[in-house]
């Protein structure tokens, strides 16, 4: 069993709600002071007790996105040392910042979660997240480096670099997303590579899999996997540590949790540059606080659907209302449409009518090669125009 911090990672329930509070009544205080916003919305609230949040007003995503880009933030520009962007509500941008301190804590919350899917100062860690918006990067180098291993960070350029990387480099750890992961299962078996010649012992992935998938990950690359669950606007990784049980324990001393209506809500409660009270994340969410053999004590979050449709494609966020603002640009315009997701791209499926498509064949492939640009430009994804006969 290997804990990084087992001071705060197990700490008893009674004290670890003490410093709650307390770090909460301390975060009113700053978010009063620091941010207008809040201090309008909050008045004169205080919290006696942790039960008194539900008293506190929500932060919303919708809130988020009036506020980009810095209105939320509590420290001046020039003490933000980093600027991560994100895709927000409806797919609005979103900017995280950062102080110093809020690097270093991040450091020691992801290297909470590498250490606890085994990773020492005596392994070669590759990251290999690839050419998409997931911010984690940053998170993993800082975890990594402050377990002393030795960190790959290159994305790599394409699979092939990958498996040579991961065959001449020889590392032990490598942090990617199921998507490369599965690719990667499949070139070993194409290239009749065995992954026992390989050296992974853990693939640790940037987000939730199923079941299926994660088994197909360990036979595929021989190795163990792990997952992480995380909310780009929170903290993603850092957020939580999957433990050895298979249980994801909340970093409690950091992020105060709750579950409203289904709906997990976070507080950020040592967070400077940008800090969150009781931010709806809009993941449905179950909590559970009983023993975990593992001896942490942070609750064990149990992650379900995103409430507000926001999909995943190549890794960056996708809302439909996105999907109809590109099509809105192009003489496809207000059309009824379909999309089917995968992986690495959408499909976007429409049905020829009178008023809008010519039947000659080069309007028709035209408009398909404008929409499928538009996409590419506009959103950073890559889409599929299938144009269907009316029944
Ligand atoms: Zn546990």
């Amino acid at each position: 069993m290997s804990v990084l911090d087992r001071r705060n990672e197990m700490m008893p329930r009674a004290e670890l709600e003490q410093l709650q509070l307390e770090r909460l009544q301390a975060l009113l205080v700053r978010l009063k002071r620091n941010v207008r916003r809040c201090r309008e919305k909050l008045g004169e609230a205080r919290v006696q007790s942790i039960e008194e949040i539900e008293r506190l007003p929500f932060t919303t995503p919708e809130e988020l996105a009036q506020c980009f880009p810095y209105g939320m933030f509590a420290f001046p520009l020039r003490e933000i040392i980093r600027l991560h962007t994100a895709v927000g509500a409806e797919g609005k941008p979103l900017v995280i910042g950062h102080t110093r301190n809020d690097l270093l804590e991040w450091g020691r919350l992801a290297g909470r979660q590498l250490v606890a899917s085994g990773v020492t100062a005596n392994d070669v860690v590759q990251i290999g997240l690839g050419p998409s918006s997931y911010p984690g990067l940053s998170g993993y180098v800082l975890g990594a480096e402050l377990i002393e291993a030795s960190v790959i960070a290159e994305d790599p350029l394409h699979l092939d670099y990958q498996l040579a990387t991961l065959q001449s480099y020889r590392p032990t750890i490598l942090i990617t997303t199921p998507t490369n992961a599965l690719e990667l299962t499949r070139l070993l078996e194409q290239r009749r590579v065995d992954p026992q010649s390989l050296h992974l012992r853990t693939v640790l992935l940037s987000r939730q899999a199923d079941s299926e998938t994660r088994n197909l990950i360990a036979a595929g690359l021989f190795a163990a996997v792990k997952c992480n669950f995380g909310v780009r606007e929170v903290s993603d990784p850092g957020l939580c540590v999957e433990c050895e049980s298979g249980r994801f324990h909340v970093n409690e001393d950091q992020f105060l949790v709750e579950v409203q209506d289904g709906e997990l809500v976070v507080t950020t409660l040592c967070r400077e540059a940008m800090p969150m009270l009781r931010y709806r994340t809009r993941v449905a969410c179950a909590i559970s606080r009983e023993k975990c053999p593992c001896g942490r004590t942070g609750a064990m979050i149990h992650p379900g659907r995103r409430l507000d449709g926001r999909r995943l494609v190549n890794e960056t966020p996708l809302y439909e209302r996105q999907v109809a603002e590109v099509l809105a640009q192009t003489e496809a315009a207000g059309h009824p449409f379909q999309i089917e997701v995968s992986d690495r791209h959408i499909v976007v499926r429409m049905q020829m009518c009178e008023d809008l498509f010519s039947d000659t064949i080069w309007v028709v492939e035209r408009l398909t090669h404008v929409i499928e640009s538009e996409f590419l430009a506009r959103l950073g994804i890559e889409a599929r125009v299938v144009f269907t006969s009316p029944r």
